[in-house]
C-alpha cells in the first residue's frame, strides 16, 4: 500500500527550519513511493492558535516547493470526533476529572519526573469534585495499561520500541479550555486520515508511548514512526525555544530561495547558524 504521511503544525507561532525539515521528510517519503502527503492544522488550542499563522504556514510550504494532497484539515472543525473518543474512554472507566491548576501541580513537590517533566501526582484520581466547576479529563494510566497489556511500536531509526506510557503518567486528554488535548486529537486524526507513516521531530518520541496506548484502547491501527533529529541553533539550543531563530517567513519575505533551502536541508547541508542534534 502506498504510504500516507502528514505535516501537522500548530498555528501558535511561525515555522522555522526545523518545521521545514519535518515537512520535507514527510512529503518526500510519500512522493518517493507514489503516496499521499496531507496537511493538518492542529488548532485545538483556541487561546494560542492564530489565523494569520495558518496563512503564513501555507505560504511557507509553497515557498519550499511542497504541495499537499486534498483539502487542509483543521482540528478545530473536528471536535465531535475527539468528544466521541473521550466518551468511549469514559464509558470504559479509564478517565477521570481533574480540577487542579498548574500552580496546584507545581506545588506538589513530591511529584515524580518522566521524560516530559513532572508527572501528575494523581491528586484528583478517585476525588468527588464538583462537575460544574471547570475541569480537565486525565487518563488513569495504570488502569489503561492493565487493560491493554504490553504494546510495541516501530520507529524507523530506533527499531522496535516497547511502549512505556506509564513513564508519562496520567496525561490530560481533554483540557479545561479545549475539548481535546494534543495526544487525543493526533491519535484520532492520524487514524481517521489513514496516515501510515508519521514523520516528526525527536521531541515527540516520548509522546508516541501515549499515542500507541490510545490506539490500542480505541481499536485504531498503529502507523510506522520516523522521528528525526531536531535542528538546533548554532548555540545548541532548540529552535523552538530560542529567541530570534529565523522564521521561514522572514527568509521568504527577504527574497531568499525556498526551493534552494529545501534542497540544502534534503542534502543535510544546514543553513548557516544551524546544527543537528544527535538523535
Ligand atoms: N502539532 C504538533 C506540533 O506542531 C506536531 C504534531 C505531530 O507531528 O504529531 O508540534
Amino acid at each position: 500500500m502506498a504510504p500516507t504521511t502528514r505535516f501537522a503544525p500548530s498555528p501558535t507561532g511561525r515555522l522555522h527550519a526545523g518545521h521545514a525539515m519535518s515537512a520535507i521528510l514527510a512529503h518526500d517519503l510519500a512522493r518517493a513511493a507514489g503516496g499521499r502527503f496531507l496537511l493538518r492544522i492542529e488548532d485545538i488550542d483556541g487561546t494560542r492558535s492564530r489565523p494569520e499563522h495558518v496563512a503564513t504556514i501555507l505560504d511557507d510550504l509553497r515557498w519550499l516547493g511542497l504541495e499537499w494532497d486534498g483539502p487542509v484539515v483543521f482540528q478545530s472543525q473536528r471536535l465531535p470526533l475527539y468528544e466521541a473518543a473521550l466518551d468511549r474512554l469514559r464509558a470504559a472507566g479509564l478517565v477521570y476529572r481533574c480540577w487542579c491548576t498548574r500552580a496546584d501541580i507545581a506545588a506538589s513537590a513530591s511529584a515524580p519526573h518522566g521524560p516530559e517533566g513532572a508527572l501528575y501526582p494523581g491528586t484528583c484520581r478517585g476525588r468527588a469534585g464538583d462537575p460544574a466547576q471547570p475541569h480537565a479529563w486525565r487518563i488513569d494510566m495504570a488502569a489503561a495499561v492493565r487493560r491493554t497489556g504490553p504494546l510495541a511500536w516501530h520507529d524507523a531509526t530506533a527499531g522496535s520500541i516497547a511502549a512505556d506510557p506509564l513513564s508519562l503518567g496520567d496525561v490530560v486528554l481533554a483540557r479545561k479550555d479545549a475539548p481535546a488535548s494534543y495526544h487525543l486529537a493526533v491519535t484520532v486524526d492520524d487514524a481517521a486520515q489513514r496516515v501510515t507513516d508519521i514523520v516528526r521531530g525527536a521531541d515527540l518520541f516520548a509522546a508516541t508511548h501515549v499515542h500507541r496506548l490510545l490506539q490500542a484502547l480505541l481499536g485504531l491501527p498503529t502507523p510506522r514512526y520516523h522521528h528525526h533529529a531536531l535542528l538546533l541553533g548554532a548555540d545548541g539550543t532548540r529552535l523552538a525555544k530560542r529567541h530570534g531563530a529565523p522564521a521561514l517567513a522572514d527568509m521568504r519575505l527577504a527574497g531568499e530561495d525556498g526551493v534552494a533551502l529545501a534542497t540544502a536541508l534534503r542534502s543535510g547541508a544546514l543553513p548557516l547558524g544551524f546544527a543537528r542534534a544527535s538523535a
